[in-house]
C-alpha cells in the first residue's frame, strides 16, 4: 500500500535525524567543551524542530488516516508499526507550538537554576522555577488528556509508559506500600550485627583500573566494542543509538560499587536497545524499545537481579582482585555482603534494591497530586518529609538538598517518569522467575557464577528483546511471563534475598 510505504519512508528519515540528536546529546554530556554549549543548543533545537515539523505535519495525519482504512491489508508486524506511528504522531501533535516554546523556556531556566539551589539547600530560590515547571506540566497534561481522553496524571505517565493502565500502576504501588516499609525495618533490625562484620574496602581504587573492570563486565554481557563505547559522566546514561551504543558511567575511588553497578545497569539498557526487534524493520517505530518500564526492567535485571545475587559475588570477586588488587575486602562472602548491604539513605540513586522502590513511591504520590492539582509546589518539602518518614523512617525537613531537590526530573518537567523505575524493577524480578522456571534455578546460578550467561540472554532475547514494540506493555509482560504484573514475585524475591539470605 502506497500510503504505508510513504509512512515507512518518513519514519526512517526521522530515525536518522534522531540518530544525530542522540549523538549530539551524548557528546554534550561527555566530550563537548563548555563553550560549545550555546551553538550546540541551537543546532539541536533546529534539528528537533525539523523532526517535529515532519512528524506533526498534516500530511502525516492524512497518510495515517488512509492506512487506518486499509489496515487489514497489512501484516501483523506492519499493523503494530502503524499503532506506534499513531502514538508518536499523537504525542507530537497534541501540543500547540507556542506551548512547546514556553515549555522549553521554563525548563531551560529551571535546569540552569537547579544545581546551585540543590548545592545551597535553597528550596525558596527554586520555588518560582518549580511553580513554573509544575504549571507547564499541568498545562501539558491538559493538552494530552484532551487529545487522548486519559486522566491528567495518566496522560503524562503514558508518555513514558504508554501501554500500562493506571489501575496496574495503582494496584502495584498500593500493594507494595502495605509490606515494603515493614520489610525494610525487619531487615535492618536483623542485620544490625551483620553490618559491623563487613570488611570495608581500602581506597583509593584507581579510576583507570575501575574502567578496565567495567569493560570486563561489559564483555561478560556481550557488549560489542566495535559497535559502541564506554565513557565517563556525572550522571550515567546510555545514548540510544542502536548501531553505535554509547554507555557512560561514573565512579568514586572509595568503592567499586558505583562504577560496576552503573556500568552493568547501562549495559542492560544497551543490550535491550541494540537487540530490539523485529530486526528486519530496524529504523521503524515497531523496532524501538517498548517503554521506559521495559527498558528499566532490562537494566535492573542486569544490575540488581543478577548483580546483587550471591552467585554474582562469586563471579565478581576474582575480577575485583585481578583489576583492583588483592585486599581483605575481596572475599566472596564479603563482596556478597557489600553488594547486598541495606541502609536507610536519603539519596535515591544510591539506594539499595530493598529501599529503592520506596523512594519512587514517595515521589510518585507527590507528582501525582501536583498534576491532579490537589497539592502545590510550595508544599513539596513538607510532604516529602512526611513520605520519607512514613516509608523510610527518615527526616528531611530543612535538608531539601538531600530531599526534594536531589533529582533533576521535576526541574525538567518530567512528571510521570518516576513510576517506571519501580515498575521496571518489579517486572525484572517477575522475568527472572520465568527464566528460572524454564532453565532451572541451578542452571541460572551456574550461568551467573561462571559468567557464561548466554542461556539467560537467549531467553531475554526471545521473550523481550525480539518483540520490540510488537505488543503493548501489559500484553508483552503477559506473553513473556504468563501473567500480568504481580508484586508477589517482588515480595518473595526481596524476602528470599534480604530476609532469608538465600539468594
Ligand atoms: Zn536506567
Amino acid at each position: 500500500m502506497d500510503a504505508y510505504r510513504e509512512l515507512e519512508g518518513l519514519f526512517k528519515k526521522l530515525y536518522n535525524f534522531n540518530h544525530l540528536l542522540c549523538l549530539g546529546f551524548w557528546d554534550g554530556r561527555t566530550m563537548m567543551p563548555p563553550k560549545g554549549a550555546a551553538a550546540r543548543g541551537e543546532a539541536m533545537a533546529e534539528l528537533q524542530r525539523l523532526v517535529h515539523d515532519l512528524l506533526a505535519a498534516p500530511r502525516t495525519r492524512e497518510l495515517l488516516d488512509t492506512v487506518q482504512q486499509h489496515l487489514s491489508e497489512l501484516s501483523t508486524v506492519e499493523q503494530a508499526n502503524v499503532r506506534e506511528m499513531e502514538l508518536q504522531y499523537t504525542r507530537e501533535a497534541a501540543l500547540p507550538a507556542d506551548f512547546v516554546q514556553r515549555k522549553v523556556r521554563a525548563v531551560t531556566a529551571a535546569r540552569a537554576a537547579w544545581p546551585a539551589c540543590k548545592r545551597d539547600n535553597d528550596f525558596a530560590a527554586f520555588l518560582p522555577h518549580m511553580e513554573q515547571t509544575v504549571g507547564i506540566a499541568r498545562e501539558e497534561a491538559q493538552h494530552r488528556s484532551a487529545a487522548s481522553g486519559e486522566g491528567l496524571y495518566e496522560s503524562l505517565f503514558h508518555m513514558y509508559e504508554p501501554g500500562m493502565s493506571m489501575e496496574t500502576l495503582t494496584c502495584a504501588f498500593e500493594d507494595v506500600k502495605t509490606w515494603l516499609p515493614g520489610l525494610l525495618r525487619e531487615v535492618l533490625d536483623n542485620d544490625k550485627d551483620a553490618v559491623s562484620s563487613i570488611i570495608p574496602m581500602q581506597a583509593p581504587l584507581h579510576f583507570d583500573r575501575q574502567m578496565l573492570l567495567a569493560k570486563h563486565f561489559m564483555r561478560i554481557w556481550g557488549f560489542d566494542f566495535e559497535a559502541g563505547r564506554l565513557d565517563l559522566t556525572v550522571h550515567p546514561f546510555t545514548g540510544m543509538v542502536k548501531e553505535d551504543s554509547r554507555i557512560t558511567m561514573s565512579f568514586n575511588e572509595e568503592s567499586y560499587k558505583q562504577c560496576v553497578f552503573a556500568t552493568i545497569h547501562e549495559t542492560g539498557h544497551s543490550k535491550y536497545e541494540t537487540s530490539c526487534g523485529p530486526i528486519e524493520l530496524r529504523g521503524q517505530p515497531v523496532c524501538e524499545g517498548r517503554s521506559m518500564t521495559v527498558h528499566e526492567s532490562q537494566s535492573r535485571f542486569a544490575e540488581v537481579v543478577i548483580g546483587c545475587s550471591s552467585a554474582f559475588a562469586e563471579l565478581a570477586t576474582p575480577l575485583l582482585r585481578e583489576h583492583l588488587g588483592d585486599q581483605p575486602a575481596f572475599t566472596v562472602e564479603n563482596v556478597r555482603k557489600l553488594n547486598q548491604q541495606v541502609t536507610r539513605g536519603h539519596i535515591r540513586v544510591k539506594a539499595d534494591e530493598l529501599s529503592y522502590s520506596l523512594h519512587i513511591l514517595a515521589r510518585y504520590e507527590i507528582e501525582r497530586d501536583l498534576i491532579e492539582g490537589t497539592m502545590e509546589a510550595a508544599d513539596v518539602p513538607r510532604v516529602w518529609n512526611d513520605n520519607m518518614k512514613e516509608y523510610l523512617g527518615l527526616e528531611t525537613l530543612g535538608r531539601d538538598d538531600i530531599g526534594c531537590l536531589q533529582d533533576i526530573h521535576w526541574s525538567q518537567a518530567y512528571f510521570g517518569y518516576f513510576p517506571t523505575y519501580a515498575l521496571g524493577s518489579m517486572f525484572a524480578v517477575q522475568l527472572m522467575a520465568t527464566i528460572k522456571k524454564q532453565l532451572g534455578d541451578d542452571v541460572v546460578q551456574e550461568c551467573i557464577r561462571t559468567g557464561k550467561m548466554e542461556p539467560i540472554f537467549t531467553l531475554q532475547k526471545e521473550l523481550i528483546w525480539d518483540k520490540g514494540c510488537l505488543y503493548e506493555t501489559e500484553d508483552l509482560l503477559r506473553r513473556a511471563t504468563g501473567e500480568r504484573l504481580r508484586t508477589t514475585h517482588f515480595k518473595e524475591h526481596l524476602e528470599r534475598r534480604y530476609l532469608r539470605h538465600e539468594d
